[in-house]
């Protein structure tokens, strides 16, 4: 027999990491691919801030948490790095093997990761800086426990220094850097190179500078072993300047040399399972009685009128309020669906200017459309167990998970085709209704001569309101969708594979 091959260690560095501190859909991901990847031969530590929510919330779970690596200054100031694994309680994330970066001149501060009261810390690029640079030492040095890893997983612009700063310390140790959103760049002055330990010389179109200035995101898209993105469309309309964001062409770049891909994200269906998940009526594919209690339930918190009094289907968005979403788009074109008997639920928080429109337009349609701005975890969940659609109608969508969520909940997904969303929804064609394949509504197909635009997302769910009528198919449409997998089997695995690659 084979000796099994040894696990392999993989340092995941990252701002946000779910269930412990989140923003958006970054947090998921970082949070679930561990228990994803471990049965594939590969453990993750994760590399988080301290923010004092998360120092808190793992004092309050008793989390033993040691000193395995230090400095006297940190940009500024002392840090520790302190290893513990969460347990969650309930179970949902299982295990997470944290290693915190505490310093306080950092992040011990009011407000969230990256702003508080609407306005970004002002340090935001040392802090982060700050965060890679203690990822590549803990890559080169190993920590006090003896752990090394065999590859560096960076996330976003937060982690984007990684891979330079290892090139700067001579390491090879290999990095993969994953961009969840190309919209966020991490761009600060040429006058802070010094301060945060970059050097000059590589001040540079082909290295750290852009335009004059420098982009940890570009940064890491240069220097990676290798860049992935969360879908496949989203990795080959990187390559254009319509969704680039001006590092089109680093993305064609390493496009072209193969050395980006797109891989799927996935849920982590241990915490998202609506038969077990603690925040809902509990209901199945199989047995989707639950859900009426859920969409009673959710009717009621929006302060809606009951099911029977409205025939339309209930339509929930879970979503941060900015242009990327496509707010305008839901503003100009829920009143038509609303005037068709249809019910509106908003959960999110953002631009002041979309919560304002929101409100105004829940205003002029009471009980039929509520708003509740804010970022509320379970309330999301109960959302998604309670609504008949989830809307996404992004301009652009890296992958998103609102509408994964939604499938495994079934909220059919009504978005626009792009990036994920056009690669996770199955629009519900008359072919597609045959085939049993449909899992959703899709629109604005730019390749069909489709426009992301309010015409074309009221027309799709004007589409969904029809279908919605025919309860025998709406009940096969919606069982298609929730048992569509979409846990991360086969991306985790095409992220051991590339890491297996990486390391040989
Ligand atoms: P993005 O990361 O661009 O915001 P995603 O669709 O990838 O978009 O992920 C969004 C995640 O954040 C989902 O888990 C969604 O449920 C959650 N979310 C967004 N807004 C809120 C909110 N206001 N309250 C609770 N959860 C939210």
């Amino acid at each position: 027999m084979s000796p099994r091959p040894r696990t392999r260690r993989v340092l995941s560095v990252a701002s946000e990491c779910a269930p412990l501190i989140k923003t958006g859909g970054l947090a998921d991901v970082v949070g679930a691919l561990p228990a994803a990847l471990e049965p594939l031969g590969w453990h993750t530590r994760v590399l988080l801030p301290g923010y004092p929510g998360v120092l808190a919330q793992l004092a309050e779970a008793g989390t033993a948490l040691r000193r395995v690596w230090a400095t006297e200054d940190l940009f500024g100031g002392p840090a520790t790095v302190r290893r513990g694994v969460y347990r969650t309680t309930g179970g949902a994330h299982g295990e997470l093997d944290l290693m915190v970066l505490d310093a306080p001149h950092l992040f011990d501060r009011p407000g969230g990761p990256y702003s508080v009261d609407g306005h970004d810390h002002h340090d935001n690029h040392v802090r982060f800086a700050a965060l890679s640079w203690v990822g590549a030492r803990l890559a080169v040095e190993g920590t006090a426990d003896r752990w090394r890893p065999d590859l560096v997983h960076a996330h976003d612009w937060q982690a984007g220094l990684v891979p330079s700063y290892l090139k700067y310390a001579g390491s090879d140790v290999p990095t993969v850097v994953t961009v969840h959103n190309i919209a966020f760049q991490g761009i600060f002055g040429p006058d802070q190179l010094d301060r945060l330990k970059l050097p000059t010389w590589d001040f540079h179109p082909e290295a750290l500078e852009y335009h004059g200035l420098v982009s940890t995101l570009k940064a890491g898209m240069v220097h990676a072993s290798r860049v992935t993105t969360v879908s496949p469309s989203y990795a080959t309309e990187l390559a254009t300047p319509e969704f680039g964001f001006g590092l089109e062409g680093v993305a064609a770049m390493r496009l072209d040399r193969g050395e980006m891909t797109g891989i799927l994200n996935g849920i982590d269906t241990a915490a998202w399972d609506p038969a077990t998940d603690p925040a809902v009526t509990p209901f199945s594919a199989s047995s989707p009685a639950g859900k009426d209690a859920n969409r009673e339930a959710l009717l009621a918190e929006f302060g809606l009128d009951p099911a029977g009094d409205r025939p339309g289907p209930l339509a929930v968005v879970v979503t941060r309020l900015t242009h990327q979403k496509g707010v305008d788009l839901l503003c100009d074109a829920l009143p038509g669906f609303l005037e068709a008997g249809g019910t509106v639920a908003v959960l999110g928080s953002g631009d002041p200017g979309y919560e304002y429109a929101l409100g105004e337009l829940a205003a002029r349609y009471p009980g039929a459309m509520g708003v509740w701005i804010g970022y509320d975890e379970p309330l999301s969940h109960r959302m998604y167990a309670g609504g008949d659609l989830v809307l996404v109608p992004s301009r652009f969508e890296p992958c998103g998970l609102t509408q994964l969520y939604g499938q495994h909940y079934g909220a059919l997904p009504v978005v626009a085709a792009t990036g994920g969303l056009r690669d996770t929804v199955t629009d519900a064609t008359p072919e597609n209704l045959a085939a049993g394949t449909a899992t959703g509504f899709s629109f604005g197909d730019v390749r069909l001569g489709g426009a992301i635009d309010a015409g074309g997302l009221g027309f799709a769910l004007g589409r969904a309101a029809d279908l919605y009528r025919d309860a025998d198919a709406w009940g096969r449409l919606r069982r298609t969708a929730m048992t569509t997998p979409v846990d991360w089997g086969t991306s985790a695995s095409r992220y051991a594979d590339l890491f297996g690659e990486l390391v040989g």
